[in-house]
């Protein structure tokens, strides 16, 4: 299995862009040479339990023979084929999948390539809904503060306008209006004052918008915010009662992440078009979908354009799709609800003693997601090399060291990530940034 050849390190360093980093002073990286269940292999030898499930996506680990199998017998057949004018079983048999574990009203499913373009698509349903209509003048999103949605321009424009790169670019992104980010936590009482609050907004604002848009329950790169479902429930009222849809991205929630299948399902309420991606293919490469309802699917449709206006090139990937379909019935198979119950008792057990320490503020867990909330900013090169030395994949941001492993982790592998945790916070205090 192990590459004969070593990875060519420099080449990387000096050509090739990672996520966020520089392109004169990046942070390290380290090659990989294969990954197995839920162990990454990197070429120096290293056997690392993973952590982090390559950004939610990987649920069933990696090298999975049922996923494996599902992308060679459609490589067999076709890697790809245009979507425009032809379709195919796994786009088909997907779709049905799709509309079958949905709310119920979602019935009309765009497949995209990318959680970002799912966001456009969905922006996009939005405004030629209200065109369609004849309803002038709502050309505005709201959104909450802190919220994260990918980082093509429109996603970004309704990205947290302080963490994201907002001032960055001033004037080329659209003005949107922000509601405060939720306060009142999963797990405490709501605070009415949340509505209250929201409620101004939305009489203040509602003219001018055509949607909210908002990740359910769960802010992730925003600061890993498990809010109350109450908040959620409130903005579906509100926007009912003043003509604005509601567009939930699932991207990161969505297939049990979150101890429900989709997180709207905390608050039972239904969204009027839905952002998934992630995990939809088993982590095994980039698909996304946007669903939404018959009402808005047909407004669209007999609007002025009469269509909706997008159409990659890579839309509706055989591969993608037949192992996106692979991964959902193997959800099914392993049982997910207990996996993520077991999960949740097991980081909620593994990472309780670190709440005891001095450097850490606040430990939470919710489904499948732990999160231990340090006093200062991590230095991310730092404290990853720590992170290799103790066996494990974990990567922080800011002051979050936060797991979503894949599904298939034993209690010992996540024993092992809390355990490591705790080990590198105690033992290297400079891993945190204070000045
Ligand atoms: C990751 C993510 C996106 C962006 O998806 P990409 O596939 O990276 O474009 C959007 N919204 C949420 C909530 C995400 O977690």
């Amino acid at each position: 299995m192990n590459n004969k050849q070593p990875i060519d390190i420099e080449f990387d360093k000096n050509h090739i862009w990672h996520p966020y980093t520089s392109m004169t002073k990046p942070l390290p990286v380290y090659p990989v040479s294969h990954a197995e269940e839920n162990f990454i292999y990197l070429q120096s030898g290293e056997k690392l339990t993973d952590g982090m499930a390559s950004w939610w996506s990987a649920i069933h680990g990696y090298n999975h023979p049922r996923l494996n199998e599902a992308v060679t017998k459609q490589l067999a057949k076709m890697s790809h084929i245009m979507f425009g004018g032809l379709t195919h079983e796994p786009a088909v048999e997907l779709c049905k999948l799709l509309v079958a574990m949905t709310p119920e009203p979602l019935q009309k499913v765009f497949l995209a390539d990318s959680g970002s373009v799912s966001v456009e698509v969905a922006i996009k349903m939005a405004l030629q809904y209200w065109l369609s209509q004849g309803v002038k003048g709502k050309s505005k999103l709201m959104t909450p503060n802190k919220g994260y949605h990918g980082d093509t321009f429109a996603a970004m424009s309704v990205c947290d306008p302080v963490n994201s790169m907002h001032s960055m670019y001033q004037g080329f992104l659209p003005q949107h209006v922000f509601v405060p980010a939720p306060q009142s936590g999963f797990f405490e009482h709501f605070d009415e004052n949340e509505a209250h609050t929201l409620r101004d907004y939305f009489v203040r604002h509602h003219h001018e918008v055509a949607a909210f848009i908002v990740e359910p329950i769960v802010q992730n790169a925003g600061g890993m915010n498990f809010y109350h479902p109450d908040y959620l429930k409130t903005v579906r009222t509100l926007c009912d009662e003043f003509n604005i849809l509601l567009i939930c991205d699932e991207i990161a929630t969505g297939f049990g992440r979150t101890g429900t299948l989709f997180a709207v399902e905390h608050a039972n309420i239904n969204p009027d078009i839905m952002c998934i991606g992630k995990a939809l293919t088993g982590g095994y490469m980039t698909l996304s979908a946007t669903l939404t309802t018959n009402k808005i699917a047909i407004g669209i449709s007999e609007g002025e354009a009469g269509v909706l206006m997008h159409g990659p090139t890579f839309m509706g990937n055989p591969l993608a799709c037949a192992v996106a379909c692979a991964s959902i019935e193997l959800l099914q198979a392993n049982n997910w609800q207990n996996q993520v119950a077991v999960l949740n008792k097991t980081l909620n057990d593994s990472l309780l003693p670190c709440q005891a320490l001095e450097s850490v503020i606040n430990v939470r867990v919710l489904g499948a997601i732990g999160v231990v909330e340090v006093s200062h900013c991590v230095d991310v090169a730092l404290i990853q090399q720590r992170f290799i030395e103790y066996g494990v994949w974990i990567r922080p941001f800011g002051r979050l060291i936060y797991l979503m492993p894949p599904y298939i982790s034993t209690p010992d592998d996540i024993k092992q990530l809390g355990q490591a945790i705790f080990d590198v916070l105690t033992q290297y205090p400079e891993v945190l940034k204070r000045e």
